[in-house]
């Protein structure tokens, strides 16, 4: 079983199917610096490293990442590196230390220092709101691209069917 390396994605082979899904599993590349592209780019702990088994599902994919051969084949073009919903693992998430530290007067009294507290405390929450709100936006933008993909992907498919049945009917004149 293929598993992707993606360490949020649960495509495997034996969920996923290429015809049912059109979920490919993609090797990590065999050239040493590029297989280190990869493994940073899988955005995973310090000291992760890819096994030769390792694979990336095609979800983590733009389209422009694939050709497809004369046969029909889709292939990964040979600079690709996976780039979309990836996981966020290592996001820098916002600490107490990015703010500066409650300031007490020694003059205030003990509701003035709680007001204080409470004060931080929902400046801490909008700050991790405000971060997770960008994490959104970013996946909606992922979204948006790959939409546009899909688009691009179903106009082809028809092209694709129009000159083939054209090529069908042509065939069916030629044969009568
Ligand atoms: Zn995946």
């Amino acid at each position: 079983m293929v598993c992707c390396a993606v360490s949020n994605c649960k495509n495997t082979s034996v969920k996923t199917s290429k015809n049912k899904d059109g979920i490919t599993f993609h090797r990590f590349p065999r050239d040493k610096e590029r297989r280190r592209q990869w493994e940073r780019a899988m955005n995973r702990e310090e000291e992760w490293r890819s096994s030769p088994f390792s694979a990336v599902c095609s979800e983590h994919f733009g389209c422009t990442d694939f050709y497809l051969t004369d046969s029909g084949l889709r292939r990964l073009s040979v600079n690709a590196v996976p780039c979309i919903n990836i996981s966020p693992c290592q996001e820098p998430v916002p600490t107490i230390s990015r703010l500066p530290p409650v300031y007490i007067d020694p003059s205030d009294t003990e509701e003035v220092i709680k007001l204080k507290n409470k004060v931080r405390r929902l400046e801490m929450i909008a700050e991790s709101r405000k971060h997770k709100l960008n994490l959104v936006w970013q996946s909606r933008r992922r979204l948006k691209k790959k939409l546009e993909c899909m688009k691009c992907m179903v106009k082809h498919l028809i092209k694709i069917k129009d000159s083939t049945s054209l090529a069908e009917q042509y065939n069916c004149e030629v044969s009568h």
